[in-house]
């Protein structure tokens, strides 16, 4: 269903939905060029699946506005987003607890 979320509906045909095998980093910087929050995707990755919330905060995991284009233009095919959105859940969860 279509909710109050929901930011957009994207359709892509059996081939465009294929994701493709995950490749190792080469560094290219493309995620970081292309970030409109001017974060580090590849390092706030590492720091997530690494659990270092300490980093991915200091980091400003939580500025990211989960647009996407990390994932998109990343040539070895790396789950960005999907890493990070789950990093910044968590720190998120850290900087709640600590207000509290
Ligand atoms: S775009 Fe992909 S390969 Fe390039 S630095 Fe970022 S994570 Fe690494
Ligand atoms: S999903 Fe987040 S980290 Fe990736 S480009 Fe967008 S704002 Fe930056």
């Amino acid at each position: 269903p279509v909710t109050k979320g929901s930011s957009g509906v994207l359709l892509l045909t059996k081939e465009e939905s294929i994701r493709k095998p995950m490749q190792d980093c080469i560094r290219c910087a493309k995620c970081v060029n292309v970030c409109p929050m001017g974060l580090n995707p590849a390092f706030l990755m590492k720091f997530t699946i690494y659990k270092d919330w300490e980093k991915a905060e200091a980091n400003y995991i939580q500025d990211c506005i989960e647009c996407g284009s990390c994932s998109y233009t990343c040539p070895a095919h790396r789950p960005l987003l999907d890493q990070i959105r789950l990093g910044k859940g968590k720190v998120m969860g850290i900087i709640r607890a600590r207000k509290s």
